[in-house]
Formats: C-alpha cells, sequence, structure tokens
C-alpha cells in the first residue's frame, strides 16, 4: 500500500505532464487543491488514484512494489525541488 504524507506537491506540479492539464489553469497548481488538501477526494479523477491507476495503466508493465517504489521516488524529487 501506498502511503502518502499529504504534502501536496503533486497536486502543485500538474504542469510536469500533459495528463493532468485539465486541472489546473496552466500554473501546475490543482484547482481543487484547497487548504493543501484536495476538495474532491472521494472523485478525484483516475488520475490522482494510486492504485486504480496501477490497475488500469501499469498493472501489465510494473509489478505493484516496483510500481509503489517508483511512486515514492517521484514523491522524492518532487519535495528535493
Ligand atoms: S507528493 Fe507524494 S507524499 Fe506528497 S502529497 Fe503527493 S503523493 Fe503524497
Ligand atoms: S484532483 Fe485532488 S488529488 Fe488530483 S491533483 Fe487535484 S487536488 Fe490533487
Amino acid at each position: 500500500m501506498f502511503i502518502c504524507d499529504k504534502c501536496g506537491q503533486c497536486c502543485r506540479n500538474l504542469h510536469k505532464s500533459p495528463i493532468y492539464d485539465e486541472l489546473h489553469n496552466g500554473d501546475g497548481i490543482c484547482k481543487f487543491l484547497k487548504e493543501n488538501e484536495c476538495s474532491i477526494y472521494e472523485t478525484r479523477p483516475l488520475v490522482c488514484r494510486i492504485d486504480e491507476s496501477y490497475e488500469a495503466f501499469f498493472k501489465d508493465k510494473l509489478s505493484y512494489e516496483e510500481y509503489i517504489q517508483l511512486n515514492y521516488e517521484c514523491c522524492k524529487l518532487l519535495k528535493e525541488k
């Protein structure tokens, strides 16, 4: 299971991938991020859902453990910037 510390950095760097284009207005900050929390958490899109995205896009390419590790590495890079 992926453990998120809710730093919010992923939701502030959406400009780094076109798959998030509909979620921000060009500044990379999600329009649904309110006080560092997702205001639509229960209905957030598939691209924001770790486990569901694995099932939809990656399960034929990576093991779940590899996928989670890559996610942690991305989190680390976002926090260092
Ligand atoms: S960058 Fe990683 S740890 Fe921070 S909020 Fe996003 S998923 Fe969670
Ligand atoms: S919809 Fe929610 S989880 Fe997805 S980027 Fe926006 S604030 Fe983050």
